[in-house]
């Protein structure tokens, strides 16, 4: 990670993006637990969560929903703050740094589900950077017509 593509993050951004990687970090497991996340709560509590890999695959669950729902049971529904994905690379990659991931687009209807204004911290041009979910998720998916 450089420095200078970090300064836009705050020290809170930071402090996520570590319990991220040492969630993962602490519970990898090579095509099992691949990935972490970090969420801060509205009340300012930090959740961690890694990923679920399933041999059915459609039993697989991401990492951003184990952390939200580790909050839930906490502390009831308190909305999303910022949260963030880590992966963790497999033992044959080159680079074995612990790198911010964007969330996929299940998570991002997730995310938005519980905090429209959710802060989201995504890999940039020059390291991880902040943007909304709203900047993620343009025309979200409703149930309800317009009409
Ligand atoms: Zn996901």
């Amino acid at each position: 990670m450089k420095h200078e593509s970090v300064s836009t993050l705050t020290g809170s951004d930071l402090e996520l993006i570590a319990a991220a990687t040492e969630a993962i970090r602490l519970r990898y497991r090579n095509d099992w637990q691949e990935v972490g996340a970090a969420l801060r709560s509205r009340t300012g509590r930090i959740f961690t969560g890694v990923n679920l890999d399933a041999y059915l695959g459609r039993m697989a669950v991401c990492a951003e929903a184990v952390a939200l729902g580790r909050a839930v049971v906490d502390i009831g529904e308190t909305g999303i703050e910022t949260i963030v994905a880590v992966r963790h690379p497999r033992p044959a990659e080159q680079d074995q740094n612990i790198t911010v991931v964007s969330p996929c687009g299940a998570c991002r209807e997730l995310i938005c589900d519980y905090d429209r204004n959710a802060r989201v911290i995504v890999p940039g041009a020059s390291g991880p950077t902040i943007v909304t979910i709203g900047d993620l998720l343009p025309n979200k998916y409703r149930r309800e017509r317009t009409l």
